[in-house]
C-alpha cells in the first residue's frame, strides 16, 4: 500500500486524459472483455503506453467476467462464471468512494493495473470493484458479471463506472483534462461533472444556467460505436429515477438525454466536445443517425507489437527494426525476401495446425488454403454465410479449403447460439470433405493463433452493421490477405487483388436488405472459386505479393498508433 500511495503520488503530478470503458482487454487472463470494444481499448492504452501519452483508464472489475463458454457435440453453448483473483495482477488501492443507488450508499474501490511500455512510459488502469464487506449483497455484485443481468443491472453498473469513476479519480488526487468515453456506457460522468462545475445560483438570473454545459463539454470526447439507432442504450426514465434519483433536475436531465427515454449516447453526444465515429463510413453513418451533431472519424487500429505472431515478429525486426513503435516502418515491407515472409506465415500456419490438433484431435494440413472467422456469434457478422449453398462450397473447396471458426455467443442471444449450432451442422456433414473445426472460448490469446495462422481472414456482416471491425486489420499485421463485405474499416484497406478481396456490392450501392445474403454469398463463391483458390495453389509469387501489400498498406495505416496520434491532436488537445 505505501508504494503504491507513493505511486499515485507520482502519477497525480500531471494533468491526465481519463479513458472509459466498460470493458478492457489488458491482458489475456484478465477476462474483463467480450469483443473487439474491450480489445480496442485495451489497444488504446497500450498504444498510449509506448506513445508516452499522460493517460489514465477506468473501467469494471468484472469479478466474474463474461463468461466461460462450453460447447456440446451438437454445437450448444453454455456458459460457466469465469474463476479469477484480481489480486494476481492487480494491486488493491486504499481509495473508497461511494455512489447513490436505490437510496443505498454503495461503496466502491479500485485496483490497479498498470500497462507498462518498453518505451518507458505506462498507463494506469483503475478497476472499479463494488465487492465490499459494506455493501448489500446485491450491491456486492454490481461489478460481477460483464454484460450480465437485467436493464437495472446494468444501469447500476453504468452508475459506478460514469459517477463512481470520476468521484474515485477526484478521491486519488487525479487532475483531468479530458474524459475520453469509449461508446455510451459511461456518459453518466457528464452528469457528475454537471454537478461539480455547477455555477452558484446567486451568479445567474435562470435555474436552468446553472448548469454549466459548455464547461462539461469542453472536458469531454466521445467515440460511439454503434451504427444502429436499436443497438444504443436506453433507460426508462421510471427505471432512473428508482435507480438514481432526481441526480439533477428532471427537466435538465430530460433536455440532455432524451424525453422519452434515457439515451446514454444522446447524453454523451449533448455533452461532448468532440465526437467521433470508428470509420469514415460511420462516420457518415452517425452523422445521419444524430443530424444536427458535428461528428468527425477516427478509423480504429490495432497495436501492432501485440497482433503479430512470434515468426513475423522476428522478420519485422530483422528487416524493419524499430517497427513495434514506429509501424509506419512497414511500407519497407519490400525489403523482405518472399521466401522469408512464406516461412514465417507457414510457422505461424503450423503452430495453428497442432493448436487444432491439441484442442480438437482433428488434423489440419499446412498445405490446404486455410480460411479463418473468428468474431463474436452474433446475427450481423453471419458467420453461416458460406453454407448458404452448400452443395456450391463443395463443389469448389473438396478437399481444398478447411475452415476454423471460434467466437462466444452472448447468453441471451439465441439467435447468435443458433449460428454455433448451424457450423455444428455442417461441420458433421462436410467431415473428411471440407475440414471445419470451432475452437471454443475466444480470447485474444486464441484470437493471434488463427489470425495469424490462417490464409484468408474472412468477414461478412450484412452492411452497414460493422462499424469498424478490427480482426482484419489484426490479420494483415500477419500477412493474411482479407476477404470481406465493404463495411466497416474494409472500405478503406480494400484494393481488390491487391490487398485483399471483396464480398458483394461497392460501398455506394444501395443493397437491398431482402437479397443481401444471396448477393453477397454468390460473390464469394465466385470469387473464391475464380481468384483465391487458383491464386493460393497455383500463383505463390501473386499471393506473397499481395501478402505484402497487406503488411505494407493495411498494416502500415490500421494501428493504434497513428489512431493515437490522431486522438490526441483532434480530441485531446484542442
Ligand atoms: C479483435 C478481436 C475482436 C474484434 O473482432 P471483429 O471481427 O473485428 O469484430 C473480438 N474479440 C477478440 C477476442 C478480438 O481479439
Amino acid at each position: 500500500m505505501q508504494k503504491n500511495n507513493q505511486q499515485l503520488l507520482e502519477l497525480t503530478r500531471e494533468p491526465k486524459i481519463a479513458y472509459f470503458s466498460m470493458e478492457i482487454g489488458v491482458h489475456n487472463d484478465i477476462p474483463t472483455y467480450s469483443g473487439g470494444l474491450g480489445v480496442l481499448a485495451g489497444d488504446t492504452i497500450r498504444s498510449g503506453a509506448d506513445l508516452n501519452l499522460p493517460m489514465i483508464a477506468v473501467t469494471l472489475l468484472s469479478s466474474k467476467g463474461y463468461f466461460q463458454q462450453e460447447i456440446d457435440d451438437n454445437g450448444r453453448q453454455t456458459e460457466q462464471p469465469v474463476e479469477w483473483d484480481p489480486a494476481t495482477y492487480m494491486e488493491l488501492l486504499g481509495h473508497k468512494i461511494t455512489v447513490l443507488i436505490e437510496g443505498r450508499e454503495v461503496s466502491v474501490q479500485a485496483w490497479q493495473y498498470t500497462v507498462a511500455s518498453l518505451t518507458g512510459g505506462f498507463v494506469a488502469v483503475f478497476f472499479l470493484d463494488t465487492d465490499l464487506p459494506e455493501n448489500a449483497p446485491e450491491d456486492r455484485a454490481i461489478t460481477s458479471y460483464l454484460y450480465g443481468g437485467d436493464e437495472a443491472y446494468r444501469l447500476k453498473q453504468e452508475i459506478v463506472l460514469g459517477i463512481g469513476g470520476v468521484r474515485i479519480l477526484h478521491e486519488m488526487g487525479f487532475e483531468i483534462k479530458k474524459y475520453h468515453m469509449n461508446e455510451g456506457h459511461a456518459s453518466l460522468l457528464t452528469l457528475e461533472l454537471l454537478k461539480r462545475y455547477k455555477k452558484p445560483i446567486e451568479d445567474v438570473w435562470d435555474e436552468q444556467l446553472v448548469w454549466d454545459t459548455d464547461s462539461v463539454k469542453n472536458l469531454c470526447v466521445f467515440t460511439t460505436h454503434t451504427p444502429v439507432e436499436a443497438g444504443h442504450d436506453k433507460f426508462p426514465y421510471d427505471l432512473v429515477y428508482k435507480t438514481l434519483g432526481e441526480f439533477i433536475p428532471f427537466s435538465v436531465l430530460h433536455g440532455l438525454g432524451g424525453t422519452d427515454n434515457l439515451n446514454m449516447t444522446l447524453l454523451a453526444l449533448n455533452l461532448s466536445r468532440y465526437i467521433n465515429g470508428v470509420a469514415k463510413k460511420h462516420g457518415e453513418v452517425s452523422k445521419n443517425m444524430f443530424p444536427g451533431y458535428e461528428i468527425s472519424a477516427i478509423t480504429n487500429g490495432v497495436h501492432s507489437y501485440t497482433w503479430t505472431c512470434d515468426s513475423f515478429q522476428a522478420v519485422y525486426d530483422e528487416y524493419l527494426p524499430g517497427w513495434a513503435n514506429e509501424p509506419e516502418l512497414f511500407v519497407r515491407v519490400g525489403r523482405i525476401p518472399d521466401e522469408i515472409l512464406w516461412n514465417a506465415h507457414q510457422e505461424a500456419k503450423k503452430r495453428l495446425c497442432a493448436h487444432i490438433k491439441k484442442v480438437t484431435g482433428t488434423d489440419f494440413s499446412p498445405d490446404i488454403l486455410t480460411i479463418g472467422f473468428a468474431r463474436r456469434a452474433t446475427t450481423y457478422k453471419r458467420a453461416d454465410l458460406l453454407f448458404r449453398d452448400v452443395k456450391r462450397l463443395l463443389q469448389i473447396g473438396n478437399n481444398k479449403i478447411q475452415l476454423v471458426y471460434s467466437g462466444k455467443a452472448h447468453p441471451k442471444d439465441e439467435p447468435g447460439k443458433q449460428l454455433i449450432r448451424n457450423i455444428f451442422e455442417h461441420k458433421k456433414y462436410l467431415k473428411d470433405k471440407i475440414k471445419i473445426v470451432y475452437l471454443k472460448n475466444y480470447d485474444m490469446a486464441t484470437g493471434l493463433t488463427i489470425i495469424s495462422g490462417v490464409d484468408v481472414w474472412l468477414n461478412t456482416p450484412l452492411r452497414p452493421l460493422e462499424a469498424s471491425g478490427t480482426s482484419g486489420m489484426k490479420a494483415a499485421h500477419n500477412g493474411v490477405l482479407n476477404f470481406s463485405v465493404l463495411d466497416g474499416w474494409w472500405i478503406e484497406g480494400h484494393i481488390e487483388g491487391f490487398t485483399g478481396w471483396a464480398i458483394g456490392p461497392t460501398p455506394d450501392e444501395l443493397n437491398p436488405e431482402n437479397d443481401a445474403d444471396a448477393r453477397d454469398s454468390d460473390d464469394l463463391y465466385l470469387k473464391l472459386e475464380q481468384k483465391i483458390i487458383p491464386i493460393y495453389y497455383n500463383e505463390r509469387p501473386v499471393w506473397i505479393r499481395m501478402m505484402q501489400n497487406a503488411i505494407g498498406k493495411n498494416a502500415y495505416y490500421f494501428n493504434s498508433h497513428r489512431m493515437m496520434r490522431r486522438y490526441v491532436t483532434e480530441a485531446y488537445i484542442r
